[in-house]
């Protein structure tokens, strides 16, 4: 089964479509969509479409990106969890690539955007982020800003929940030992809605976590237990 895992803040026009997409990108699939509403101010969550397939778990109070994707990966059912952003900025029609990819070998497939949609001032600032978390990390993926992810449920073991933990997603989860690789997917424009997020509240506190699990990983504990 899959569980695709979606964090929502303030995606009234965009959560219906993209449950939508989803479903025709995973047509002949066992799969759940885990909706994680982040105490959105608008009319987010009476637009969730009202699916057997579709669960929403409803924060009482804004708690963050990460802390809204780390909620939903606990709680998803399924063997692979598929991540994505709720602002249709990535494509459902990705998934199967991805999935494909991970039956190659692999415990979780980064997607990173070959040709992004978004304004000058945020790529810049996000390739700059990226090289530098890239190489502090080593997490050997070029882009952890891309949300669109497949992995092994397994892999939710390395997670943590603190603050901006989701772009650390691919460095945890390297870092205690599984196998990960990244594949070019689509980025399409915002059309609906707006971004949370701006120059100031990412630099700085992206920067200071990067050490943060920088340090983290130097201490990381990898047990491998011999079979029987
Ligand atoms: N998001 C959230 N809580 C927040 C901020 C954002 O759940 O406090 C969600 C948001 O709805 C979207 C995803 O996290 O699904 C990424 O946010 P956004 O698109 O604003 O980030 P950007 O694409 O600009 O990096
Ligand atoms: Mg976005």
């Amino acid at each position: 089964m899959l569980s695709v895992v979606i964090p929502l803040y303030n995606e009234e026009d965009n959560v219906a479509p993209l449950c939508e997409e989803i479903a025709q990108a995973l047509s002949g699939h066992n799969y759940e969509i885990v909706l994680v509403d982040d105490k959105s101010s608008d009319q987010t969550l009476s637009r969730i479409p009202v699916q057997p397939h579709i669960r929403v778990i409803k924060f009482s109070k804004n708690t963050g990106q990460s802390g809204a994707m780390y909620s939903g990966i606990q709680a998803a059912h399924g063997d692979v969890l598929i991540l994505m952003d709720g602002d249709r900025q990535n494509d459902p029609a990705d998934i199967p690539k991805l999935l494909a990819r991970l039956e190659q070998g692999f415990d979780l497939v980064c997607g990173y955007r070959a040709s992004r949609k978004d304004t000058l001032s945020k790529r810049l600032t996000s390739r700059f982020a990226n090289a530098i978390r890239s190489r502090f990390t080593r997490d050997g993926v070029r882009d952890t800003g891309c949300t669109l992810k497949v992995m092994r449920r397994e892999c939710r073991e390395a997670l943590l929940p603190f603050n901006g933990m989701h772009r650390f997603i691919p460095a945890l989860i390297k870092g205690m030992g599984f196998r990960i690789t990244e594949l070019p997917v689509h980025h399409r424009p915002r059309v609906a809605g707006v971004s949370k997020y701006g120059f100031g509240n990412r630099a700085l506190r992206a920067t200071t976590d990067m050490f943060a699990v920088r340090w983290l990983l130097s201490r990381q504990i990898q047990i491998k237990i011999l079979p029987e």
